[in-house]
């Protein structure tokens, strides 16, 4: 029996998000001590979530319901607002990882992890940050270079499996992406691996083929008992903001998305992305990028990431 493994870690995620809190959300924690609760108030902070890049829709619902409780509570404090607005941000983020309940579900080994997304945006070292989890745990992990459409990719694979110990299943490049997760099931199988890691293409000028092709790695792996373990993670760039959400529609809308991990939320000041994500993909953010190296990621939590983009009170 395999589950996410989810480490929390305080003190990267307070580092990820340093720029987005010293740009934006640390002022409206000051903003909010000691102002007076009047129209331009919100106006500020509406400005201010959006330069975030949390989204106008996200930011409306945000402010809608923070607004709803000022006037139900009868808060005419702007402390009050603060701590109702971390509040509801807290609950969207929590909402998405209830809807993706089923991702922390205990099942049989191997744990099966396909890594989808768009070039680019930390795929591979993603892979590499997962890998480095499992192995520190003691599990066997073994990678399979399921992005067959470019021969970069597959030494990338290569080169970080090397470097931590994995084995990896290569075939030459412009193989069936297929035929590289059945033989990687395979060679997991033989080698008693505990996690299966499939990297894949990211090619998104080619939208419907890469789907399909995607869903047929599905497929192939699904025929195999030890391939029902599947989660599908979906790899994002913090610091492509609305643009990057506007990408991850095209494989949440085609595909069944466990969950994000969120690369390079240390590279950017827009890390309200976060809340688009959870609110407009309705998908659980569950891992955070917070830099280059195989240790530099965390698992997500929604009142630590919050606290943090704040700044302690
Ligand atoms: P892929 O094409 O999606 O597989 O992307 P890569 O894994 O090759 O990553 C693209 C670039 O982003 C590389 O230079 C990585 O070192 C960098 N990168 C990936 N994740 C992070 C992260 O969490 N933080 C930072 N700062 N850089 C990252």
């Amino acid at each position: 029996m395999l589950r996410f493994l989810r480490p929390k870690d305080k003190e990267k995620t307070d580092r990820a998000v340093e720029k987005t809190r010293k740009a934006w959300f640390g002022r409206v924690t000051t903003m909010l001590r000691g102002a007076r609760l009047d129209e331009s108030l919100w106006d500020d902070l509406e400005e201010i979530l959006i330069s975030a890049d949390t989204g106008v829709a996200t930011t409306q619902v945000l402010l809608g319901r923070v607004r709803q409780r000022v006037i139900d509570e009868g808060a005419d404090h702007t402390e009050s607002v603060l701590a109702f607005l971390k509040d509801e941000m807290v609950a969207i983020l929590a909402a998405a990882e209830a809807d993706g309940a089923k991702t922390d579900g205990s099942e049989q080994n191997p744990l099966v992890l396909l890594v989808v997304g768009v070039n680019g945006v930390g795929k591979t070292t993603s892979i590499a940050k997962l890998t480095q989890l499992y192995k520190k745990e003691g599990k066997k992990v073994i990678l399979g270079a399921a992005d067959t459409f470019r021969a970069a990719a597959i030494e990338q694979l290569q080169s970080w499996g090397h470097r931590l110990d994995a084995d990896v299943i290569a075939h030459r490049p412009d193989a069936d992406p297929g035929a590289v997760a059945f033989d990687t099931l395979q060679a997991a199988k033989a080698r008693g691996a505990d996690v299966v890691i499939i990297d894949t293409a990211g090619r998104l000028h080619t939208k419907v083929n890469l789907m399909e092709e995607i869903k047929k790695i599905q497929r192939v792996l699904a025929r195999r008992k030890e391939g029902r373990n599947q989660r599908v993670l979906l790899a994002l760039d913090a610091t492509t903001g609305q643009n990057g959400l506007h990408q991850a529609h095209a494989f949440v809308d085609a595909l069944s998305c466990d969950g994000a991990i969120l690369a390079k939320l240390d590279g950017t000041a827009k890390g309200g992305v976060v809340v688009a994500i959870a609110y407009e993909l309705k998908l659980p953010v569950l891992y955070i990028g917070t830099g280059e190296q195989p240790d530099d990621f965390a698992a997500f939590d929604p009142r630590e990431f919050v606290d943090a983009l704040f700044g302690e009170s």
